[in-house]
C-alpha cells in the first residue's frame, strides 16, 4: 500500500509516497514532478525544499537521527538511485523511475532561462562554482544568475545566507555535499519569502567539467556507482553503504532480518 501524506508547506497538496527505511519518497516521474510541482511552485512564488536521495543517503539518515529529521522536513524526497527504485519494487510499492537530482537541476535551469527565473549557485570549490555558472550561462542562454558563492565557508557565517536572501533568487541550488547542503537549506529556508531549494551534491563539478558523469551505458546497466568509484577510489567507504542498502533489501536477507525481529520501524521523530 502507498502511504498518503498531506503536504503542509507547499499549498496543502496531498500526494503519494513510498516509504523506504523511514524516508517517504515522492511517487512521481521526472516529467510529472517538474510539470505539477516545480514549475507551478516557481510560477506562484511558493517555497519548496527538494531532497534527492540515493541508497547511501538513506543509510546516512538511519545512522544520523538529526539528518533524518532534516530529510523528513523536506517537501519532496526524490528517488535518486536505482537502488531506491529497486527497493521500493521489492517492498511491493513500485516507483515509476529514478528521478536524478542532476537531471532535475538541468531541467530547472532550462525552464529558468526560458521563463526568466533567477538562480543562485551555492557550493563547490571557487573554480568549479565559477565555471559551473559560466557553463550554465552558455548552455541555457538568457539564464538569470542571482548570485554565486563557493561552498567552503563556516556554516555559522550568517553573511552567506544574508547574501543569498538579498539576491532574491527563484531557485537556490546548494552543492555542499550530502548532509551539509540539506542542513544549510533547513537552517535558512525560513529567511526567504520564495524559492525552490535543492541540494545538488557534486552536480556543479559535472556542470563545470571538473567531474564526468558516467556514460549512458553504465547508467543503463545500473553501474553509475562503480564508475564513480573507479574515478574516485576514495569513495570506497561510501560504496560499501550502497551494498549495505542492497543487502537490506535483498528478499532472503530481509526475511532473515524480519524473522529475528531486527526490522522494527522506529516511530517518526523518535529515532
Ligand atoms: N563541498 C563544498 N563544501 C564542503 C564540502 C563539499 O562545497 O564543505 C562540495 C564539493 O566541492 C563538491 C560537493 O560539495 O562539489 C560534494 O560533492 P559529492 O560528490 O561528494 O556530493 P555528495 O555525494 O556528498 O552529494
Amino acid at each position: 500500500m502507498f502511504t498518503e501524506r498531506k503536504e503542509v508547506n507547499a499549498m496543502g497538496r496531498t500526494y503519494k509516497t513510498v516509504t523506504v527505511m523511514d524516508i517517504d519518497f515522492f511517487n512521481t516521474s521526472m516529467n510529472a514532478f517538474l510539470k505539477h510541482i516545480v514549475y507551478p511552485d516557481l510560477a506562484n512564488g511558493n517555497k519548496c525544499f527538494i531532497v534527492t536521495a540515493n541508497p547511501e543517503f538513506v543509510i546516512e539518515t538511519r545512522d544520523h537521527p538529526e539528518f533524518k529529521k532534516v530529510v523528513q522536513s523536506a517537501d519532496y524526497v526524490l528517488a535518486d538511485g536505482v537502488g531506491v527504485v529497486n527497493a521500493a519494487m521489492l517492498l511491493g510499492q513500485p516507483l515509476p523511475e529514478r528521478v536524478s537530482g542532476i537531471d532535475v537541476m538541468y531541467h530547472m535551469l532550462d525552464h529558468a532561462a526560458k521563463q526568466s527565473y533567477s538562480v543562485f549557485f551555492l557550493g563547490a570549490s571557487e573554480d568549479s562554482n565559477k565555471k559551473a555558472v559560466e557553463n550554465a550561462e552558455k548552455i541555457f542562454p538568457g539564464l538569470k544568475i542571482a548570485g554565486r558563492h563557493d561552498g567552503y565557508f563556516d556554516p555559522a557565517d550568517e553573511s552567506i545566507a544574508r547574501m543569498v536572501v538579498d539576491s532574491n533568487p527563484d531557485i537556490v541550488l546548494v552543492a555542499l555535499g550530502m548532509q551539509r547542503q540539506e542542513g544549510w537549506i533547513a537552517d535558512n529556508i525560513d529567511k526567504f519569502d520564495k524559492g525552490v531549494f535543492m541540494g545538488v551534491g557534486g552536480s556543479f563539478d559535472v556542470l563545470s567539467g571538473k567531474a564526468q558523469r558516467a556514460p549512458k551505458i553504465w547508467i543503463k546497466l545500473q553501474l553509475e556507482w562503480l564508475y564513480r568509484l573507479i574515478k574516485e577510489p576514495k569513495r570506497i567507504k561510501r560504496v560499501l553503504r550502497v551494498f549495505e542498502f542492497m543487502l537490506l533489501h535483498t528478499p532472503i536477507v530481509k526475511n532473515v532480518i524480519k524473522m529475528f525481529g531486527f526490522n522494527k520501524t522506529r516511530p517518526r521523530g523518535k529515532s
